[in-house]
């Protein structure tokens, strides 16, 4: 098992109420009294209060972490309901990390919940990080990922990574300090945007980000304690469609930008365009507003959208043409060839993708939808179903 450095600070004394609470995890051996001591004296940082923050808070929460912080820009949706537990109903609309102090005071009021509504940023990561003694990342972004990895090298501090994909998911536990890789020894290189669909273009049960959020949650507690194997140089990866748990050894790089032994990244980056150079630099785009004006002017225009059919069915653009990102290449006949062709799918990412492919068959002068039918519900059309 590897050092913490929980050992030395601890005197927090367990009221009469807290032994009751947590009576079942003080009789186990490996926690004891002094483990549960451990647990109210340590501060845990969730970065992101959606799919793994959620599961991963309220477990921490009603294991009695003393101090919890919660990091999240959003507001909650009802489209986040489904695997986002620490929300309910009525909370649609109200920050997330509103939502997420009422929800784990109420499981656990013995406990501090500090909440930071705002995205996690170069400026002040550095800061905030430094407070806590571990963090769990559960952001949903790749910018925000780097970042936290990034910051958790300098300070020193366990990242305990958590990730879904539709049926799979994957955790580890990041800590050079403790001998085991970062995450950019793991992915020096965020893979193209356009490859990485978030959970509103691939969609995701809900179970899987608990399954992961949980054994966050696991990993937290045990490296506080300081009891049992931590997924250190492990990555673990959930099939949560056949359930089948594989691991996977990781090493530590030694020409890690970060974490290697002549690191050239020794502050924060610009992460955005880090994570979004291939995007923003090639695919050249058009906002809602600007299209509803030229096909309210009457200019021709051929929306093309690369959705899937079930998709089209809930929501469209009038006169636009279903053709699915994965039929293109079998229908690129039915491509309209007008002067101005805009691809749009739910967010802007698939068109992109689309727009790349189109692009090396030959087709010039094709415009991205930016933000897709999201942005022109929001811009355009509010009566529009949302899905
Ligand atoms: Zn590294």
């Amino acid at each position: 098992m590897n050092e913490t450095t929980f050992g030395e600070k601890r005197v927090a004394q367990l009221s009469q109420d807290e032994l009751l609470r947590y009576s079942r995890q003080i009789n186990l051996a490996q926690v004891g009294e002094d483990g549960q001591r451990r647990l109210k004296e340590a501060r845990v940082l969730c970065i992101g209060a959606g799919g793994l923050g959620s599961p991963a808070a309220l477990y921490l929460a009603a294991a009695g972490i003393g101090t919890i912080g919660v990091v999240d820009q959003d507001t909650v949706d009802l489209s986040n309901l489904h695997r986002q537990l620490l929300h309910e109903t009525n909370d649609v609309g109200r920050a997330k990390t509103d939502s997420a102090r009422a929800r784990l005071l109420a499981i656990n009021p013995t406990i501090e919940v500090e909440t930071y509504t705002t995205r996690l940023c170069g400026s002040t990561a550095i800061e905030l990080i430094r407070n806590y003694d571990i963090v769990v990342d559960g952001s949903d972004n790749l910018p925000t990922r780097y970042l936290s990895s990034d910051v958790c090298v300098w300070e020193r501090k366990p990242n305990i990574y958590g990730s879904v994909h539709q049926f799979e998911g994957q955790a580890s536990l990041f800590a050079p300090h403790l001998g085991g890789p970062c995450y950019r020894c793991l992915f020096p290189e965020p893979p193209p945007p356009e490859a990485i669909p978030s959970c509103a273009e691939a969609g995701v049960l809900g179970v899987v980000p608990g399954l992961i959020g949980i054994i966050q949650a696991l990993e937290v507690i045990k490296l506080i304690i300081g009891r049992g194997d931590n997924l250190l140089g492990r990555l673990l990866h959930v099939d949560a469609l056949t359930l089948r748990f594989r691991e996977f050894n990781i090493r530590r790089d030694p020409d890690c930008p970060v974490c290697g032994e002549s690191p050239v990244i020794t502050e924060p980056i610009d992460y955005e365009q880090f994570c979004n150079r291939s995007i923003s630099s090639t695919v050249r785009g058009i906002s809602a507003t600007q299209l509803h004006e030229m096909i309210s002017r009457g200019q021709e225009v051929a929306v093309v959208d690369v959705r899937e059919p079930f998709e089209f069915e809930i929501a469209r653009i009038p006169n636009s043409q279903l053709i699915p990102l994965g039929t293109i290449p079998e229908r690129l006949t039915e491509i309209p060839r007008t002067e101005t062709t805009v691809v749009m799918c739910k967010t802007g990412v698939r068109s992109a993708r689309a727009i790349e492919f189109l692009r090396g068959e030959g087709f010039e002068n094709l415009l991205n939808l930016k933000g897709g039918l999201d942005a022109w519900r929001e811009e355009v059309d509010p009566t529009m179903r949302k899905y």
